[in-house]
């Protein structure tokens, strides 16, 4: 089935807020099997609203709206669906209830302008809104759906996973269902590479690739009668793409990040981490502390910018400083100790590097950036350039900087089981 996608809302044709729900709405219908062929996004304007919704309608199966359901005069992607599809509104008497209560609940009283949101399509289905007082709204019509949500992620999201997610599965035959082999460390173009082969012989199930920064996921989605048919189905075409990725799978869970894979890895072999950050200013360490219960590995992270505080918090030499400059391996390595040194943690990583705009010179451009990362004693220094804004510099910085620690403790496990075995 063919789904479509139109965000209302002038905020996001003047760039004032992001289309996030374009997003989250496109990678969860393609989650679900559907093919999104258009996407849109329309200002609070009545007659251009009015003309994407009948295009929309007229060439795919499910139309979802975000936003444009709120209690003003300007919000009017009910009403204009509705005129589409030629319904009347009616006022919903539940649904008037519930934004009662929802007021009521925090101790304020609707405006009269709220019971236009207790207006309801004939014959739609009203979605509640646990977190707002818009519902969201189900239209059918001669084989088509018009799906209407609320604009804010935080009411959209919710009501997405809880009532829209089951009435889109009802209306295919069939399952679908994905795994997504998590890879880390190889850029997206050799990973799509590495597994061209089998995109191009690929039928049922079907393999895409997503980049992410320092990641690309790759996305494994059957089509079968029952879940466990769609299982028995991508089974080997995970296992294929283990093989393939070797070290660089940190995981096959949906729900695991990179960092949560190396907090593991720490707990796992009962080792303690410290931070030692310049260009990146606290974002490793913010990065571990995502992780719940990182308190146990986590010990202190240190944001030295300056070379003073270089100097004076890691230990790292006034005269190395001077003589290679705060951006070299040297340093990168000497802070790595430093902090191995002050915190005694078993684990430290550290960062330096030019994330411009300025800064940058011939030698030394911006995008250059030093990770090192000491595991008990052992330090690994890694050189990187990077591109982009300073932004996009730092954080491919954290997520490198991860990925060397997930390197260098996967080294640390190798030495490990050598040891043990020559003991044996
Ligand atoms: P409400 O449920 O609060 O009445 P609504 O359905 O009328 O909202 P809008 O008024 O269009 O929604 O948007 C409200 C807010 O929701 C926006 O200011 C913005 O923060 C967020 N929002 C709307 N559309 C999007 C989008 N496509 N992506 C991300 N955020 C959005």
């Amino acid at each position: 089935m063919v789904v479509e996608l139109v965000a209302v809302g002038t905020e996001i044709l003047l760039g004032n807020i992001v289309n996030t729900n374009a997003a989250y709405l496109s990678e969860k219908c393609a989650g679900l099997g559907l093919s999104c062929y258009y996407q849109s996004v329309v200002g609070d304007n009545e007659a251009r609203l009015l003309e994407t919704i009948k295009n929309a309608v007229g060439r795919s199966d499910i139309v979802i709206l975000s936003g444009g359901l709120g209690p003003t005069e300007d919000d009017l992607t009910k009403e204009t669906a509705a005129k589409v599809l030629g319904k009347e509104l009616f006022l919903d008497e539940n649904i008037k209830a519930q934004i009662q209560e929802y007021f009521a609940k925090r101790g304020t009283k609707p405006t009269d302008n709220n019971w236009k949101q207790a207006m309801i399509p004939e014959g739609a289905i009203a979605v509640e809104n646990n977190n707002g007082t818009a519902p969201g709204i189900i239209m059918e019509q001669n084989g088509k759906h018009i799906i209407l949500l609320p604009g804010p992620p935080n009411e959209l999201i919710p009501m997405f996973e809880k009532s829209i997610m089951p009435y889109l599965k009802a209306l295919q035959p069939g399952v679908i269902y994905s795994k997504t082999v998590k890879v880390c460390g190889i850029g997206e173009s050799k990973a799509e590479t590495m597994v061209q082969d089998m995109i191009d012989a690929q039928t049922n199930p079907t393999i895409a690739t997503y980049a992410k920064t320092g990641e690309v996921y790759l996305r494994v989605t059957a089509a079968a009668d029952t879940e466990k048919e769609a299982k028995l189905l991508i089974k080997p075409v995970v296992k294929q793409l283990k093989d393939r990725f070797g070290n660089a799978v940190y995981t096959t869970e949906e729900e695991v990040t990179l960092e949560q894979a190396v907090v593991e890895l720490l707990k796992k072999h009962n080792l303690t981490v410290a931070t030692a950050e310049s260009c990146t200013g606290g974002m490793v360490a913010a990065r571990l502390v995502n992780v719940p219960g990182v308190s146990e590995s986590l010990m202190v992270g240190y944001i030295t910018y300056a070379d003073k505080a270089k100097h004076k918090l890691l230990g790292v030499k006034k005269s190395l400083l001077k003589k290679k400059g705060a951006v070299s391996a040297e340093v990168a390595k000497e802070m790595a100790k430093g902090a191995a040194a002050f915190s005694k943690a078993d684990v430290t990583i550290a960062t330096t590097g030019i994330a411009g705009p300025d800064g940058g010179s011939e030698k030394k451009p911006v995008g250059l950036v030093y990770i090192a990362c000491n595991v008990k004693g052992k330090v690994k220094v890694k050189e990187c350039h990077f591109s982009g804004n300073r932004m996009k510099i730092r954080e491919s910085t954290v997520a490198n900087a991860l990925i060397l620690m997930r390197e260098c403790i996967l080294e640390y496990e190798e030495e490990l089981m050598k040891a043990r075995k020559a003991k044996d």
